[in-house]
């Protein structure tokens, strides 16, 4: 039975104007506690029991499901190779324009020149401590994080994996067993059957946890903005905030559009307004992988097929963050102008290079970009001959941490938005 077209109208509208008002009335009274020094850890604990956790609880078995059932219909039509080409050639080159835009944007603004000497010095006195998956060697070179991400692809255990929450080798064992599925034809099908039925309750359920969506986001919103303040950004970081925004905003609002009428999407800004519903859980969640399931809900009611949404969705959570990417190239290089390391055409290159890698191995959680963003400033040192006289030191990201939940806010916005287009050009190459 499926709902009623008035409740389903009813539904929507309050999904969609009930965002729109909990991220500004969010905006103001997280503005408000920070202004008063008030705390805001209820907030938090509402919009993670109201939100972000009921849907990384159907995060799992949705991607396990909706490979298998999307991997077993494109196996029938020979199709998949393509595709998958087709969705990797499109993550990379976007998250190279990406990086490049930003690169591009933060060398023209310089805003980690203009800054004052004296607040210059008091940010380079006192960096943030950092992550401690970025200095304890998790991260390590860009060789290890490679290595990292094939083993995720090729894990040896799929249940370690799903503990985890690690979603490349789910994707990879549920790709296996679709193939499998459509290979073996008729003794397969009464498990496609069951697996297409729970990949249906498992939307249904998604459509449930939507209706809470405006006060998760209100609950979200406030405590973000009740920890970060938006003093920030007239502060001294407010102009490297600003590129780093501004970036994004280009980004989405012209370059991703531009690709989608060029590669015949259909009409980008009207795509964007259907699909609300996921940038605004991937702006109060600054999470992809909790957005996944409003992304894959939100596509296939906008008209992306099926197959191509359940393909593109759970790869681009974790592989295709172009907001992470332009992020990245902004942020190192406004901490080189800021040490006054001067980067040339060479060096930019290496940073636009290894920024995309390194968004590439970010996983789809808060504050993931800010911890791979070491690759980054490890490759630019090696360009410049590792000379300690014109080295980035790692802890000078911790200058950015306390700015970071805002720009993350955004970029995680961007990187779904990518993730939904690409569903929407790649249904062309498979069509239900
Ligand atoms: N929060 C981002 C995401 O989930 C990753 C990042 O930190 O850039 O897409």
């Amino acid at each position: 039975m499926g709902a009623s077209p008035t409740t389903t109208r009813t539904k929507d509208r309050w999904v969609t104007f009930g965002s729109l008002v909990a991220m500004v009335l969010g905006a103001i009274l997280g503005e408000w506690i920070h202004r008063n020094g008030g705390s805001a850890n209820g907030f938090a604990l509402a919009g993670e029991m109201l939100l972000v956790r009921p849907l990384l609880l159907l995060v799992v078995p949705l991607i396990l499901l909706s490979v298998i059932g999307g991997a077993a219909s494109l196996g029938a039509t020979g199709r998949l190779g393509l595709l998958g080409g087709a969705t990797l050639a499109f993550f990379i080159s976007t998250m190279a324009i990406a990086a490049a835009l930003g690169a591009l944007l933060v060398s023209w603004v310089a805003p980690g020149a203009g800054i004052d000497p004296a607040a210059a010095a008091a940010l380079k006195a006192a960096p943030a401590a950092l992550p401690a998956a970025a200095t304890s060697g998790e991260v390590g070179s860009l060789q290890d994080a490679w290595r990292s991400i094939l083993y995720q692809v090729v894990p040896k255990n799929v249940f370690g994996e799903m503990v985890a929450a690690r979603p490349l080798g789910l994707i990879t064992f549920s790709i296996l067993i679709g193939l499998g599925l459509s290979a073996i034809g008729d003794a397969g099908r009464t498990a496609l059957e069951v697996i297409e039925g729970l990949n249906q309750a498992l939307m249904r359920a998604i459509g449930w946890v939507l209706w809470v969506l405006p006060i998760g986001v209100l609950a979200l919103v406030t405590s973000t903005v009740a920890r970060a303040g938006f003093e920030a950004l007239s502060g001294s970081l407010g102009s490297y905030m600003l590129v780093v925004i501004g970036g994004l905003l280009i980004h989405a609002l012209v370059v991703l559009p531009l690709m989608m009428g060029l590669l015949g999407g259909g009409n980008p800004y009207a795509f964007l307004w259907k699909v609300r519903r996921a940038l605004v859980t991937a702006f109060s969640t600054s999470s992809s992988s909790a957005t996944l399931p409003v992304t894959m809900e939100a596509c296939e009611s906008a008209g992306c097929s099926r197959r191509a949404t359940r393909f593109v969705c759970p790869l681009g959570s974790t592989l295709n963050m172009d907001g992470t990417a332009l992020y990245e190239a902004v942020a190192v290089v406004f901490l080189c102008q800021l040490f006054g390391i001067a980067l040339g055409g060479a060096e930019l290159a290496v940073v636009v290079v290894t920024a995309t890698l390194a968004a590439v191995g970010a996983a789809g959680i808060p504050s993931a970009g800010l911890v791979t963003m070491v690759l980054v400033v490890q490759a630019v040192n090696a360009s410049l001959g590792n000379d300690p006289a014109r080295s980035l030191p790692i802890e000078a990201i911790g200058i950015i941490i306390g700015v970071d939940r805002i720009l993350d806010m955004v970029r995680t916005m961007v990187n779904v938005q990518g993730d939904m287009i690409g569903a929407r050009l790649l249904t062309r190459l498979a069509p239900d």
